[in-house]
C-alpha cells in the first residue's frame, strides 16, 4: 500500500512542479482552506472538505442502494487493514449523535484470525488480536474475534443457501422506515451499549493441525488464497446466521475490487463476476454481503486513515513477502498497482466495468435448489449451464462410468483414504466414504474445481464440506438411478 502512495506522490510532484506547488493551492470546494491533498488531477481538497467528502461518499453509497433497513443487524467484517477499519470508523461516525443523517442499523464487528493458515506464530496472533480487541472495545459495538480453525466445527448447513423471502415478509424500504419511526420511542441506547465480546480462540490442537494439513495439501499459492477466501466466507456466514445478522459489510475498496475482478477472470470465475464484485451479493439467500467502500480508492483510504488517525493493525497474509508472480492474485495485484501509479484513472475504469456487468448479468437466482449451486462458493453452477458443452459431456460420462462401477446392491467396504494416503485420524475409516476429486468435481463450479484439482488429498477438507458433498452426491446418484430406470421402461414400451 505504501508503495502505491509513494508512486502516486512522485507522479503528482512531477505534474505539479511547474505551475503551483501543492502546498500553495486553495481547496477547490471551499476556495478558502489550503489544499492538503489532491484526489484527482484537479481536485485539491483542504482537510475539512476532504473529511466531509469522505463521509458523504459512504452515506451516499448506502443511501443510493437502500438495502439496509432501519434497526437491521449488520455485521462488519474487519480484517484490521486500512479499508475495513475506515469502514468501521464511518459507521461510528454515522451512528454518533452529532451526525446530520444518522445511520439506523445495529452494527456488530467480526474479525477472522487466519493466522493458522498464513503461518503466523501464536505470539503474533495474540498481539494482533489484542490490538484489534482494544480498537473494537472502543467502538462500544458487540464484536467477535474468531479463529479460522473454527471451520472444522462448522455444520454442513452452512453450504445450503438460506431462504430470504424477498417478497411478503420482508418489508420494503419505506415500510421499514415507517415502522422504525413508530418504534423509535421504545428504542433505547441500550441496544448499542449491551456490547458482548465473544472470542472463540480456544482451538483444539487437532483443529490447528487439521488446518495446517489442509493448507499444506494445496499445491499452489493461487489455490491456497482461493481456499482461504472460501473458508473465511463460510465462517463469516455462519457467525452472521448464528447471531441474527442479515447483512455483512465488507471493506473492499475500488482498487481491491479491480484486482478481484481481473484475477477472477483469470481464475475462471467469469460467471460469478457480478456478484463477486458488485455492491450487494445475495447468493447466500438469508445473509446479504454489501460492499460500501467500493467507491474509494486505496489512496483516499490511506490518506483518510492517516489524517484522521483511524487505528488499524498490520497483519501479514498468505502473500506477504512473496514475489510478484507467486500467485494469480498476487500478479494481478502488482499489475493493478503499477497501472494505478502510471495511469491513475484506469483502475476506476476497471471497477466501473464491474458495475456495468451487474446490470447486464441476471441476478443470482435465490430460489435454486442447493444442488444447482457450487458446493464451495455457492454461485450458480456454470458447469451445468450449457448441457451441450464438452465439459458437461465429460462430466456425465465420468459420472456414469463411476456410477456403474459401484454395484448398488453390494455395500462396498467403506473407504476413507481415497488418495491412497494415510488419513492420520484414528476413527476416520469408520465414518463416511470421503469424496474423491472426481466426486467433488460434479458439485463445483469451474473455478472451484480448479482449486480442488490443486489439492494433494481431498480428505483434508473440513468435515462440513465432505459431509455436504456426500449428501449431494447421494441425491444425484438416486436421481440418475431413477432416470436409468425410466429409460429402460421407455425402451420396453417401445418394443
Ligand atoms: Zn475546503
Ligand atoms: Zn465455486
Amino acid at each position: 500500500m505504501c508503495q502505491v502512495e509513494e508512486d502516486y506522490n512522485g507522479l503528482e510532484r512531477n505534474q505539479e512542479k511547474i505551475p503551483v506547488p501543492t502546498f500553495n493551492r486553495k481547496c477547490v470546494k471551499c476556495k478558502e482552506g489550503t489544499a492538503v491533498l489532491i484526489i484527482r488531477v484537479n481536485d485539491a481538497f483542504c482537510r475539512s472538505c476532504f473529511k466531509e467528502y469522505f463521509i458523504h461518499k459512504f452515506r451516499a453509497m448506502l443511501g443510493k442502494n437502500r438495502v439496509i433497513f432501519p434497526q437491521e443487524k449488520v455485521l462488519l467484517a474487519v480484517s484490521g487493514g486500512a479499508a475495513s477499519c475506515s469502514m468501521l470508523s464511518q459507521v461510528q461516525e454515522g451512528l454518533s449523535r452529532e451526525a446530520p443523517k444518522k445511520l439506523r442499523f445495529v452494527p456488530g464487528i467480526l474479525h477472522i484470525d487466519d493466522g493458522g493458515a498464513c503461518g503466523r506464530s501464536a505470539e503474533e496472533r495474540q498481539r494482533s488480536n489484542a490490538l484489534l480487541k482494544s480498537i473494537f472495545t472502543d467502538t462500544g459495538f458487540p464484536y467477535f474475534i474468531v479463529s479460522l480453525e473454527q471451520v472444522f466445527s462448522l455444520p454442513s448447513s452452512v453450504l445450503v443457501p438460506g431462504t430470504s423471502d424477498p417478497d411478503p415478509s420482508n418489508p420494503g424500504y419505506k415500510q421499514a422506515v415507517d415502522q422504525y419511526i413508530k418504534e423509535k420511542q421504545t428504542l433505547t441506547e441500550e441496544n448499542v451499549a449491551s456490547a458482548v465480546a465473544q472470542l472463540s480462540l480456544e482451538d483444539s490442537p487437532e483443529h490447528k493441525l487439521a488446518l495446517e494439513r489442509l493448507f499444506s495439501s494445496l499445491k499452489t499459492l493461487t489455490a491456497k488464497e482461493d481456499m482461504l477466501q472460501t473458508l473465511r466466507l463460510h465462517l463469516i456466514l455462519h457467525i452472521a446466521r448464528e447471531n441474527g445478522y442479515s447483512k455483512v459489510m465488507m471493506g473492499d475498496s475500488c482498487s481491491r475490487l479491480a484486482v478481484k475482478l481481473l484475477s477472477n477472470i483469470a481464475l475462471g470465475r467469469g460467471a460469478a463476476l457480478a456478484s463477486d464484485t458488485g455492491f450487494s451479493d445475495a447468493r447466500y439467500g438469508d445473509v446479504v454481503i454489501v460492499r460500501p467502500m467500493r467507491d474509494y480508492s486505496s489512496k483516499e483510504i490511506a490518506f483518510y486513515s492517516r489524517m484522521f488517525h483511524v487505528p488499524s493493525v498490520f497483519i501479514s497474509g498468505l502473500d506477504t513477502k512473496t514475489h510478484d508472480k507467486a500467485s494469480i492474485q498476487r500478479l494481478t495485484e502488482s499489475f493493478v498497482t503499477n497501472l494505478q501509479s502510471d495511469f491513475p484513472s484506469t483502475v476506476s475504469t476497471i471497477y466501473r466495468t464491474s458495475e456495468k456487468l451487474h446490470t447486464v448479468m441476471p441476478p443470482q437466482s435465490q430460489t435454486a435448489e442447493p444442488a444447482s449451486k457450487c458446493l464451495l462458493c455457492l454461485c450458480t453452477l456454470d458447469t451445468k449451464e450449457n448441457k451441450a458443452s464438452a465439459f458437461h459431456a465429460t462430466l456425465v460420462s465420468e459420472q456414469l462410468s463411476q456410477f456403474k462401477r459401484q454395484d448398488p446392491s453390494v455395500d462396498a467396504p467403506e473407504q476413507c483414504c481415497t488418495e491412497g494416503q494415510g488419513c492420520g485420524s484414528g476413527d476416520c475409516c469408520s465414518s463416511n466414504r470421503l469424496p474423491s476429486h472426481q466426486d467433488l468435481k460434479t458439485l463445483l463450479c469451474y473455478s472451484c474445481s480448479l482449486t480442488i484439482k490443486d489439492m494433494v488429498a481431498t480428505n483434508t477438507l473440513p468435515p462440513y464440506i465432505t459431509t455436504e458433498a456426500e449428501k449431494r452426491q447421494k441425491r444425484s446418484r438416486m436421481k440418475m438411478e431413477i432416470r436409468e430406470y425410466l429409460l429402460e421402461d421407455d425402451e420396453e414400451d417401445g418394443d
